[in-house]
């Protein structure tokens, strides 16, 4: 066979020979002519070049497609965490506009300088009711602290506090008058009639001390609105174990479940048979207050203990 007719041959066969598909005779015969042939050696050379070079695109391309793909993946993905976010902080917006809302209109009960709070109180099935009765008639105020038998309706003062919020802001007067005792107590009671309200109305105090409780009730709080039980709208918040009913109208509460908790144990032992919650009921008056209700009993007779605040801060920072 003619050198330059061979070579033909072989280089045809030499894309089979490198993707190894030849027959061993057809191999025998190129291998036999490249030993001899340094030009079909070149040609087998670029042959092989080529082909890496292909492999090398290919793989560049497939890398450049898996990279596209994977940012496509962190893009919805980050855009499925915006769009959560956005909902969630839709949500605690809408859940804060509520409460803020409820806070605002009890607020503005409260702007009169005359009003009466009842709290009554029951914890599990104790008979004895604890009620705190507020007075407030012009910067004037009394609360008294009782028990009510459920049974019976007997009620017991334990204690009443009278302060005049105006003329003697520093002084505080906590009359026992079933033992004719006066503590009285002076310290700069700055928070005065604020006090007396946010102590009655807790689900979303407004003054700035409690901000960091406002903006976190809205995480912590489920709202739901109810018709039953007193026949018109309210609004149900829960939160953690309490729940309590507020007005949709004036935004004072009217009931509240589980405030505060007793343990019942087992007679004479320590352990507990029982976890009774609590549920207080709350009852409102405006502009019904008389100067009478807020005036200081006659206290002649009674024995009165001073407690100065501010002085025992001095000796103790001596
Ligand atoms: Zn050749």
């Amino acid at each position: 066979m003619e050198k330059k007719a061979e070579c033909e041959i072989v280089q045809d066969l030499l894309l089979g020979y490198v993707d190894n598909i030849l027959n061993s005779e057809s191999k025998k015969i190129v291998e036999k002519h490249l030993i001899e042939c340094e030009n079909c050696q070149n040609r087998l050379e670029e042959i092989k070049n080529d082909i890496e070079e292909n492999e090398n695109n290919e793989k560049k391309q497939i890398d450049y497609l898996k990279k596209v793909r994977i940012k496509n993946k962190i893009k919805s993905i980050l855009f499925v965490i915006i769009i959560l976010i956005l909902i969630l902080f839709g949500y605690y917006l809408y859940k804060f506009s509520i409460l803020n809302r409820i806070s605002k209109k009890s607020r503005e009960q409260f702007k009169t300088e005359n009003f009466y709070i009842e709290k009554i109180e029951k914890i599990g099935n104790d008979d004895k009711l604890s009620v705190t009765k507020t007075w407030y008639k012009d910067g004037k105020y009394k609360v008294s602290w009782c028990t009510k038998n459920d049974a019976d309706g007997s009620i017991e003062n334990l204690l009443t506090e009278y302060q005049d919020l105006k003329s003697n802001p520093n002084e505080k007067y906590d009359i026992d008058e079933y033992n004719k005792k006066i503590q009285k107590i002076t310290w700069n009671f700055e928070s005065g009639k604020d006090d007396l309200i946010e102590v009655q109305n807790p689900t979303f105090p407004s003054s700035k001390e409690y901000l960091l409780m406002k903006l976190g009730a809205p995480f912590h709080t489920k709202i739901s609105t109810d018709y039953e039980y007193i026949g018109r709208k309210y609004y149900v918040l829960k939160s953690g174990k309490t729940e309590t009913w507020v007005d949709i109208d004036t935004g004072l509460p009217i009931m509240k479940f589980g405030g505060s908790t007793m343990t019942v144990y087992y007679n004479n032992t320590k352990i507990p048979k029982e976890r009774t919650e609590s549920i207080s009921e709350y009852h409102y008056e405006f502009n019904t207050v008389n100067d009478t209700d807020v005036e200081m009993p006659d206290i002649t007779g009674y024995e009165i203990e001073n407690i100065d605040y501010n002085e025992m801060i001095k000796e103790q920072t001596k």
